[in-house]
């Protein structure tokens, strides 16, 4: 299934060529099938055309026939003016109408009769057999034309005799135009032999008979020497159906109409399959004859119409569909077979590709690569080898494929080698971390180089393979060395250099111990003397001579508290310090005892809320740390406030952390970092000091592993406070 999905890059397309051929093989299929039936069509037109054509012969023959067997009537009264209707009978019987004129319904002759001389015609034709003839309609003043022989003598026919043609408007005309063309049609007529029985459309057909049987030339002369006419009646209906009988059967259906006007009411003729429906084929036509004409309407019969030919057609325009849409599947399967065979093997190049580049990536990765990239199988054969393991091991790349990676390894390595190789692959217990160990490799030369390695498995088609990423740690370990060794000069100098300092230390510490207190002796002296000589000549001495005396007092006690203070320093900084279990509350109070003069004088008062912790110190230190913050506390105030101090303990985790707070003058956080040090003094000309009492503070405090600092906003007091590991 996974195949089927459309892969990235081939929009899954629906083949064009498949619809291509479709809608070409339709086109093909619809263009025979339209030229095969326009030509059926033409072909079944041809046979149409046909059709009329020999129905209009027929018709045109028929009348032709007629008209040849009228102008032999016609020459015969003409030869014979004197015939009597027996003679025109035998005429008749001569004919044998039945037999070839079998449309013709009858046969006769319209005599000019005069003014004046139709008496002498009834009595002409009563006297030859016809005793009750008689001119109709009558009309004695005008010429007529008097039926006056007319065969057969049916019992229709005889309904003719005597009956004025002239008269009538239609056979009128018709008989003006025989006289004049010697032959005429006339128009639709009723004829006088029709009855209510069976009424038939009909018309006549006139031959003018001209004396001494010469067709007159000119229109006069042929008026003048006309005798009458031999005519026939035509029952239309029995007229076409002789015509149309026997072998020359009508094959389309078949209007006739008098005139050139298609109306019902000028219909002379219908063929009886005429139903009037929507025909394939129609086609009218003109029959002129005798100065007259006649329309003729064809039309195609369903019977004509079935036996045209379209069959084929159908069949040739299903076959082709179906032939079609079958090519059409064979090239959709086809095509899509290719599409699928296209696309998997555009995948497989994509795949091959990829591969390709991957591979080629990989060569060059270990190709370039600085450190030696060796395969092996399970049997420890090397499979592949880069060129960094040339430089690393000294071989060709040649002289170690196909070798056993042991050759690689210096000889007590091996067989530990070969026993991991061997666990793992049974038990898959790794006996080193792969992700990089330090290993000793050999050189072709014999010596060991010192290599870290990591090692990876992979797995193909049932084969184990291994590859170790050997990197040459040769120069890594010289500079380890080259650290270590220096590391260890450094520690050596510098050991002898603080035991140098230490030593110095110690000779400028005596030293100035020494100078100190020798310097206290011929100060003490000056000082003496000085007091002595105030006291002992007080009155010998001016008010200048007591000022100069007493500075010099006040010099020397300066003098003294400054070596004092820097004893004290001294000594803090060197003295072997024993720390044990103190109670601050007891140093607080010999501190109160010893400065009680002191707070005295300033009224000032201490407040030590609650009971002050033990704590892991010097005593003496301790002592002279709180008396020296106590002291500041009490001096470092405006003249105006009485100083008032709070003292508390507050827990610190493995310290008390012991606050001393004053409402003194305050320090400025800029010197936050120096009033620690030695000889630094914020207030040198108000106050009078050495400078040394925070820095013997600090001093003392960290001697005895403890922290000092402060809080302090200028004119907002201090809170100084030092921290002590709990007792
Ligand atoms: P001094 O002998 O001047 O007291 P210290 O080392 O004890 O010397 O103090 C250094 C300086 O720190 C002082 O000169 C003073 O300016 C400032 N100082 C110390 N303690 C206080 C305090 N409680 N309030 C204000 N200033 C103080």
């Amino acid at each position: 299934m996974k195949d089927e999905a459309p892969t990235e890059g081939f929009p899954r397309q629906v083949p064009l060529f498949p619809f291509l051929v479709l809608a070409l093989s339709l086109l093909f299929t619809c263009l025979v099938t339209y030229y095969l039936s326009s030509a059926n069509r033409v072909k079944n037109a041809v046979r149409f055309a046909n059709a009329t054509l020999v129905t209009d012969a027929a018709i045109n023959d028929s009348l032709n026939t007629y008209t040849a067997l009228l102008r032999g009537g016609a020459g015969l009264l003409a030869a014979s003016p004197s015939m009597t209707k027996d003679d025109f009978e035998a005429y008749f019987s001569r004919l044998r109408v039945s037999e070839f004129y079998p449309g013709l319904f009858g046969f006769g002759f319209a005599k000019r009769t005069r003014p004046g001389e139709q008496a002498a015609l009834k009595e002409e034709m009563r006297r030859t057999g016809r005793t009750n003839f008689t001119i109709w309609p009558e009309s004695s003043n005008e010429e007529s034309f008097p039926v006056v022989f007319i065969e057969p003598m049916n019992w229709r026919n005889q309904r003719a005799l005597g009956y004025d043609m002239y008269s009538e408007p239609v056979r009128h005309e018709a008989m003006e135009k025989a006289a004049r063309r010697g032959f005429a049609l006339s128009g639709k007529v009723t004829l006088v032999q029709e009855t209510d029985e069976n009424p038939q459309a009909g018309f006549l057909m006139y031959v003018g008979v001209y004396a001494k049987g010469i067709f007159p030339e000119t229109d006069a002369e042929r008026k003048e020497k006309l005798i009458g006419f031999v005519y026939s009646p035509f029952r239309a209906d029995d007229l076409f159906a002789g015509i149309f009988a026997g072998s020359r059967k009508l094959l389309t259906s078949l209007e006739v109409y008098d005139g050139n006007t298609i109306a019902p009411e000028h219909l002379l003729f219908r063929s009886s399959h005429a139903i009037p429906r929507k025909s394939l084929f129609k086609l009218n036509d003109k029959l002129y004859l005798g100065g007259h004409t006649w329309t003729l309407v064809h039309r195609t019969t369903p019977e004509f119409e079935r036996s045209l030919e379209h069959a084929n057609v159908y069949w040739v325009f299903a076959s082709g569909l179906a032939l079609s849409f079958i090519l059409f599947g064979v090239t959709f399967f086809l095509a899509k077979a290719r599409q699928r065979a296209e696309e998997s093997e555009q995948r497989l190049r994509q795949k091959r590709e990829r591969l390709q580049a991957s591979e080629e990536l990989h060569r060059t990765i270990a190709e370039t690569a600085a450190d030696a990239i060796i395969t092996i199988d399970s049997h420890s054969k090397i499979i592949t080898i880069n060129r960094a393991a040339e430089r690393i091991f000294g071989y060709k790349i040649e002289e170690l494929v196909g070798q056993n990676l042991t050759m690689l390894m210096p000889e007590r390595m091996r067989s530990q080698h070969e026993a991991g190789i061997a666990r793992y692959i049974a038990t898959g217990k790794k006996g080193i971390p792969w992700g990089g160990v330090e290993l000793p490799g050999l050189h072709k030369d014999g010596r060991e180089i010192p290599l870290e390695i990591s090692f990876g498995e992979m797995r193909k088609s049932g084969n184990r393979t291994f590859t170790g990423i050997i990197r040459d740690i040769t120069e890594r370990k010289k500079a380890e060395e080259q650290i270590r060794n220096l590391n260890r000069d450094l520690e050596n100098r510098v050991r002898e250099r603080t035991a140098e300092l230490l030593e110095a230390n110690n000779q400028m510490e005596t030293f100035v111990y020494s100078i100190a207190h020798d310097l206290r002796a011929p100060l003490r002296a000056m000082r003496g003397f000085a007091q002595a000589l105030r006291e002992d000549y007080a009155m010998q001495l001016d008010d200048q001579a007591r000022d100069y005396s007493a500075r010099i007092i006040a010099s020397a006690k300066f003098m003294d508290d400054l070596i004092n203070d820097l004893l004290s320093f001294s000594r803090i900084t060197r003295a072997e310090l024993t720390l044990s279990p103190i109670s601050l509350d007891a140093v607080l109070l010999q501190i109160r005892q010893q400065l009680a003069d002191d707070i005295a004088e300033k009224e000032a008062t201490i407040d030590v809320p609650a009971k002050l912790p033990d704590v892991i110190a010097h005593e003496a230190t301790v002592r002279q740390v709180m008396t020296n913050l106590l002291s500041n506390s009490l001096k470092f105030v405006s003249k105006s406030v009485r100083p008032h101090i709070v003292i508390r303990a507050e827990d610190a985790g493995a310290n008390w952390r012991v606050w001393v707070e004053d409402n003194g003058i305050g320090i400025s956080p800029e010197y936050r970092d120096r009033i620690f040090g030695i000889f630094e003094r914020l207030h040198g000309g108000a106050y009078a000091g050495t400078g040394i009492g925070l820095a013997i503070v600090r001093k003392g405090i960290e001697r005895m592993n403890g922290q000092v600092g402060f809080e302090s906003e200028l004119d907002k007091g201090s809170r100084f406070w030092f921290e002590l590991p709990k007792a």
